[in-house]
């Protein structure tokens, strides 16, 4: 391929990442462009770091030789891009053996690395790492303006690529997110149950769905004001959370409904679990102020999952539950018959 020819190519693919619709996820992006950096360049390896406290953490990677995979990590100073990242600019080498600073750099010792083109990469005004392309093989010729532009350019569809893909994340995880409680919300609930395995309860464990209502809340709200009652949900979300399994979900449904799913347990184990939450909410008294705290009870209905629930008709028998855990008294833990 001729020189304009390989520049085309890696202009074209710096244009479609930055102009992408498509959804290929970044990192076959990211490395697609750090594949491209190689073969243009003639090096063996292309690497995407992310530095912090002075650790440096292979995030993408693309090598025609060793196998460097993502998060493997290397003391800052014992990779050039530290003076890439000291200088703040794009930084090369085609023979650091010979050359003053390089050869007695501790990357040429432990690495033996030639050849070596890095540039800082910024997110949102922030230096977060950088892009490397290294060679044990000596380069015949520098690196060329050209060169620096075009790695430039895929530097920046790189920088592109990490904050939209930063930004889905942050969209996501307000999407599934209960702003009050913190807790995952019923969206997050729902596509958990959809993920289950449909025999998940086909041997001795079973998977359990269960509701917890707090009893009498109005009250609090009309006694104690809207803020106590914020309060109390958002201890009592506490409370529920570090009485299950992380494995576990616990999600807020509904104003002071809180939906839980258990998984792989046997029933009795559940069962437990259930009477724990009841009790530890029980008795524990809420601090509202200084000088006031109240307590609260909630009810629970629950059901075992049978292959064919789905989160529609396992809310209701678990709802069917909670009423009968309301009519008893509340405060108590009922079943479904199923
Ligand atoms: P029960 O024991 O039968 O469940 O009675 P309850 O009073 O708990 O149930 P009810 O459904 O009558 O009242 C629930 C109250 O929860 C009414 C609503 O104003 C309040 N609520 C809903 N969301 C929030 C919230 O985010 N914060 C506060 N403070 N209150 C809320
Ligand atoms: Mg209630
Ligand atoms: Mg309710």
């Amino acid at each position: 391929m001729t020189e304009y020819a390989s520049a085309a190519e890696v202009l074209r693919a710096v244009h479609d990442v930055v102009n992408c619709q498509s959804q290929v996820l970044s990192t076959e992006r990211i490395n697609n462009l750090l594949k491209l950096g190689c073969h243009y360049l003639n090096v063996q390896t292309g690497l995407v770091s992310h530095v912090e406290n002075d650790t440096y953490t292979v995030k993408y990677s693309y090598s025609e030789t060793a196998d460097i995979p993502a998060e493997t990590t290397f003391p800052l100073g014992d990779t050039y891009c530290s003076v890439t990242l000291t200088a703040n600019e794009v930084i090369t080498t085609t023979h650091a053996s010979e050359s003053d600073e390089y050869s007695g750099h501790p990357c040429y010792e432990k690495f033996q690395l030639q050849t070596y083109l890095g540039l800082p990469i910024r997110v949102n005004g922030i230096t977060w790492g950088t892009l490397n392309f290294t060679s044990p093989e000596t380069r015949l010729t520098p690196f060329t303006e050209l060169d620096i532009e075009l790695m430039s350019l895929i530097c920046s569809a790189i920088e592109t690529i990490i904050i939209n893909s930063s930004k889905t994340k942050r969209l996501e995880k307000l999407a599934y997110t209960d702003f009050l409680t913190g807790l995952s919300n019923r969206l997050f609930i729902t596509e958990r149950f959809e993920e289950l395995e449909p025999n998940d309860n086909k041997f001795a464990n079973v998977t359990c769905f269960a509701i917890i209502d707090v009893d009498h809340f109005k009250k609090v709200n009309d006694n104690y004001g809207h803020d106590a009652g914020d309060e109390v949900l958002q201890q009592t979300a506490r409370k529920i959370a570090g009485l299950v399994r992380i494995s576990d979900c616990v999600s807020r449904v509904g104003g002071e409904e809180f939906a839980l799913l258990l998984t792989d347990l046997p029933r009795e184990k559940a069962e437990r679990v259930l009477e724990k939450v009841r009790t530890a909410i029980e008795g524990n008294a809420i601090t509202i102020d200084k000088n006031q705290s109240i307590k609260v009870t909630v009810s629970i209905g629950a059901t075992e999952l049978k292959a064919e629930d789905e989160f529609n008709s396992a809310y209701k028998k678990a709802d069917l539950a909670l009423y009968k855990s309301k009519r008893d008294g509340r405060n108590r833990v009922s079943w479904s018959s199923n």
